[in-house]
């Protein structure tokens, strides 16, 4: 068993409730990590290209800005067909095997489906809303499928936004610098002995984390402290909700170390998400798991 496979094991023996869901993302995490290693990774270099700079500065979202890579978008409606084909018979619930066989059977209908798919989802739009046919099968499913294969499609250039963030550009903005959708997570980290902690942000999306200032509602720019709470949870000493009254969003936040991989997954803190909704808080960006 992996690292990783150890720590979502670990994490799920305190929170029985997420097993089902736990077994979806190791199954899917599992599809990724062998497409990866089969591929010779064709990166775009962003740092050779012209005007990405410029449209981050003007705050725009980089696969948003210029033309999207047409690499990625292959490489991500590769990994989107693959989910779905693994998924048909893994020990999972019916529903999931029925859902994964009816995108199966869509994608085989219409050989360029998977990548219409993907081009819709990075433009926020609802993939049978176009000319895609998608027969039976079910759209918010086979949207979460999309962006979990963007966010293993997107890694390599992941790696290289970060270090262009971290470099020449300061992004500080409340949306993710890579596919422009909300954050689900927050994290704080302590940048260094003796240094105070700083907050990141995680794109529920495309996994894309980002720094942000530590005070502050990422959702309406809110600073006022008499209106930014915190929701502690009894049995979860490393987890909180930051809540807003100004615009009535939540950001579930991470506080602890060493569980990083698991705990800002955003599927590993649906009851989270729960207690937040419960207390009357909703939730901005994408949600895409459901109990
Ligand atoms: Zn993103
Ligand atoms: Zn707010």
């Amino acid at each position: 068993m992996g690292d990783r496979a150890a720590k979502i094991e670990a994490w799920v023996k305190k929170r029985p409730y997420l097993e089902e869901i736990a077994k979806l993302h190791v199954i899917l995490a599992a599809v990724e990590e062998e497409s990866a290693s089969l591929e010779s990774e064709a990166v775009p270099d962003l740092s050779g290209r012209k005007g990405v700079l410029e449209e981050l500065q003007k705050g725009i979202p980089l696969l948003r800005g210029e033309q999207v890579d047409g690499a990625i978008l292959e490489k991500a409606a590769a990994l989107l067909e693959k989910m779905a084909e693994a998924l048909v018979k893994a020990p999972l619930t019916e529903k999931i095997n029925l859902s994964a066989r009816q995108a199966g059977n869509a994608f085989k209908k219409e050989d360029d489906l998977a990548r219409q798919v993907i081009s819709a989802v990075l433009e926020s739009a609802a993939p049978g809303s176009s000319n895609a046919d998608l027969g039976e099968a079910d759209e918010g499913f086979i949207i979460f499928l999309a962006w979990r294969a963007l966010s293993g499609a997107l890694k390599p250039l992941q790696g290289q936004l970060a270090t262009l963030l971290e470099g020449q550009l300061r992004w500080r903005r409340g949306y993710c610098p890579l596919c422009g959708q909300l954050p689900a997570m927050g994290h704080l980290v302590r940048p260094g002995k003796g240094k105070g902690r700083e907050r990141n942000l995680l794109c529920s999306c495309c996994g894309m984390s980002w720094s942000y200032q530590r005070i502050g509602c990422p959702f309406c720019g809110n600073t006022e402290q008499k209106q930014l709470n915190i929701i502690g949870l009894d049995n979860e000493p490393s987890l909180r909700i930051d809540t807003c009254d100004g615009c009535g969003a939540y950001l579930k936040t991470y506080t602890g170390e060493g569980e990083e991989g698991v705990a800002l997954a955003d599927w590993s803190t649906l009851h989270l998400d729960l207690v937040a909704q419960e207390k009357g808080f909703k939730r901005t960006g994408y949600q895409m798991y459901t109990l």
